[in-house]
């Protein structure tokens, strides 16, 4: 059997270790929120935002935010069919009702054609999820947020170093939500970011994050709301200082492994790598190939071909309308199709040629049958 190749693992060092360390040896009583600060200060610095508040998680940061913005029952939430489920669970933890609309055939992400055709009077807002690094139509779904008076969300937990002429995916919208899972770019085990220019938003979310306990509250153990308990913790902010001292490495490299993939496949006809369209740099969190429905081409093919070479190879994500928990919403076309034709490469930090070009050569063989 050949050497498993993992589609995604972190990039540790001892700089990682060091500060994880030294954060649980030290990083308690006065210095317990050192490195959380230190974490959200150089997030901010990276991604040129007023306010950052570290999370749990990226579905914490998002329940937060929308919890924030009085997002609840009866309204409603505007997001791409292909989506992660961590997307949309909030908008039902909420009591909100999801609108799941159509991806564009060419960047993965959300339509705003259809984002704008699917308002009503109920919608909240619009969540641009940058998918596998590729960026939304920022443009026009700000434009159809000021025209129609909602507010756009950022899902940017695969976009951390996706730029979108030259503002940092995340950055643009009423509030960015980022993830620091052990798959994603920059990584703390778990862990999440919110982040927004919105001073008031800001306010709310903290007082939100911390159990509706308002920082000028001088009340003792007095919370003026229910709220949420999504916070991080010392040692997890200790990781992600050390991330983001790396992070062009980081970024430059996730980079590297997508043009690797894409100047060895440019050669064949009939595959879609994710897209770099002029004035825009994508993170390139996941290498993802779409091939075209005349190859024949299969997901389930694909998969059990990369099986069979020891690769773990991953599906596009599934529509989420198509799940047993919502209505399917068939006419999403392209949220449809387009994921029994495509797979995502492996692409961790330490990834050696050899290794993509095993996986190359498994894509190659998909042509010669
Ligand atoms: C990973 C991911 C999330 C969830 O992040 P967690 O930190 O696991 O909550 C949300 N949205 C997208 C698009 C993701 O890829």
């Amino acid at each position: 059997m050949k050497s498993r190749i993992l589609y995604t693992k972190p990039s540790i060092t001892e700089l990682e270790i060091r500060y994880a360390t030294d954060a649980a040896a030290n990083g308690w009583g006065d210095q317990c929120y050192d490195y959380i600060h230190r974490f959200e200060a150089a997030f901010k610095k990276h991604l040129n935002v007023e306010y950052a508040i570290s999370t749990s998680s990226c579905t914490g940061a998002l329940h937060l935010g929308m919890a924030a913005l009085g997002i609840g029952q009866g309204d409603e939430v505007i997001l791409a069919d292909t989506n992660w489920i961590a997307t949309v669970s909030p908008v039902v933890h909420l009591a909100a009702k999801p609108v799941f609309v159509d991806i564009l055939a060419d960047s993965w992400c959300i339509d705003p054609e259809k984002a704008e055709a699917a308002i009503t009077s109920r919608t909240k807002a619009i969540i641009a999820t940058h998918l596998y690094g590729n960026l939304c139509d920022m443009t026009r779904l700000l434009a159809l947020g000021e025209k129609y008076g909602i507010p756009v969300i950022e899902d940017a937990a695969e976009a951390i170093g996706s730029v979108y002429h030259g503002k940092r995916a995340g950055s643009m919208g009423k509030f960015g939500a980022f993830s620091f899972h052990g798959t994603k770019t920059v990584t703390t085990g778990e862990g999440g970011m919110f982040v927004t220019n919105d001073p008031e938003l800001f306010e709310k979310v903290l007082t939100l994050s911390n159990h509706g306990r308002a920082r000028n509250q001088t009340k003792q153990f007095w919370p003026d709301a229910v709220g949420f308990k999504y916070k991080m913790s010392n040692v997890q902010a200790a990781m992600g200082c050390a991330q983001m001292e790396r992070i062009e490495e980081l970024m430059a490299r996730k980079r590297e492994i997508l043009n690797f993939y894409r100047t060895e496949l440019s050669n064949i006809e009939g595959i879609a790598i994710n897209p770099e369209p002029q004035g825009m740099i994508n993170g390139a969190w996941m290498p993802t190939l779409v091939f075209d429905a005349h190859t024949g081409i299969t997901r389930e093919r694909l998969q059990s071909e990369f099986k069979g070479e020891n690769i773990d190879a991953r599906v596009f994500f599934w529509p989420l309308s198509k799940l047993n928990m919502f209505s399917p919403v068939r006419e999403n076309f392209n949220s449809w199709t387009i994921p029994e034709r495509a797979i995502n490469l492996p692409s961790y930090h330490d990834i050696e040629s050899a290794e993509m070009i095993r996986v190359i050569q498994v894509v190659r063989e998909q042509f010669s049958e």
